[in-house]
């Protein structure tokens, strides 16, 4: 059974366990006064996390990759520069 979160006039926020057949409230339980149901707020922040994770792999492959090509070519431009100076 999920709660509704519900903001009181007079008493500030509370919790109401509800159906979800039932109908929001209009009034609070407790004074009477008119609430207003608050939409739910925990749901959208979990989102962003798996792309991370991808990016993160393909940089440390590429990082791998560019630092074997690196190796070579500083390699050959080193026997080259030695050999040039000769
Ligand atoms: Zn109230």
């Amino acid at each position: 059974m999920p709660t509704y979160e519900y903001r009181c006039e007079k008493c500030g926020r509370f919790e109401e366990f509800q159906r979800i057949t039932d109908d929001p409230l209009k009034t609070c339980p407790r004074c009477g006064g008119p609430v207003k149901r608050l939409i739910s707020s925990n749901v959208s922040i979990i989102f962003k996390g798996s792309g991370f994770y991808t990016t993160d792999n393909r940089s440390k492959e590429y990082k791998e990759q560019a630092k074997k090509e690196n190796e070579a070519t500083t390699s050959t431009s080193s026997t080259a520069a030695s050999s040039a100076a000769h």
